[in-house]
């Protein structure tokens, strides 16, 4: 499978926000965006100063942000939005809630893991169950009702343990619930667009893809 394996605070500097991509770190004052607001590269200041995106290259933007986010790359990504499109509702909600229902994000947004490079490691090293089996794809869409669970010998992995303490401070958004006690989680309905907390205008990605 494919996937960027680069520096990942380069991609918040070139989209010029946070998408929390490191874990605890993009919660303190290291943060790349706190200490350099600016493009990466060695012209990345005075790009940034003179940057005005409009047209192609805003709703190219807010792609790269959902993209870069997700780590899902291009064809996958577009495979979402044909999905998304086919389907009834808001096309940029549904594509939106196509991602958040991978497992991948599920792991992370449950607190299992710190990241959802983190998660998507756990999923594919064999440590998450889902209805009490073993799935290794990071993909895997979940519905209403399944349960995501830490396989037995995992709960003792100190990532799992760590992460699961900070996502206390953090809380676990209102479609997923949470029984850190049992390491498991459930997804108790689809998320609708307020509860995806993500600052983008999909609305842009909808009118990129339709040209
Ligand atoms: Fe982005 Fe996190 Fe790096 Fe900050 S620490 S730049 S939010 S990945």
């Amino acid at each position: 499978m494919a996937r960027y394996t680069g520096p990942v605070c380069r991609l918040c500097r070139r989209e010029g926000t946070k998408l929390f991509l490191k874990g605890q770190r993009c919660f303190t004052d290291k943060c790349a965006i706190e200490k350099r607001n600016y493009f990466p590269g060695e012209h990345g200041r005075s790009f940034f100063r003179r940057r005005q995106v409009i047209g192609y290259g805003q709703q190219l933007r807010e792609k790269q942000k959902v993209k870069r986010s997700y780590g899902v790359l291009e064809r996958q990504f577009r495979r979402y939005f044909q999905k998304a499109a086919r389907q009834k509702g808001v096309t940029g909600e549904m594509l939106l809630q196509l991602l958040e229902r991978r497992l991948d994000n599920v792991v992370y947004r449950l607190g299992i893991g710190s990241s959802r490079t983190q998660a998507r490691q756990f999923v594919r090293h064999g440590h998450i169950r889902v209805n009490g089996r073993k799935v290794t794809i990071p993909s895997f869409l979940l519905d209403p009702g399944d349960e995501v669970s830490v396989r037995e010998k995992s709960r003792k992995n100190p990532f799992i343990q760590e992460s699961l303490e900070d996502v206390a401070g953090r809380g676990v958004p209102a479609w997923l619930s949470l029984d850190r006690d049992n390491f498991t989680g459930q997804v108790v309905e689809l998320p609708n667009r307020e509860e995806i907390k993500i600052p983008i205008e999909e609305n842009l990605i909808v009118e990129l893809y339709s040209k």
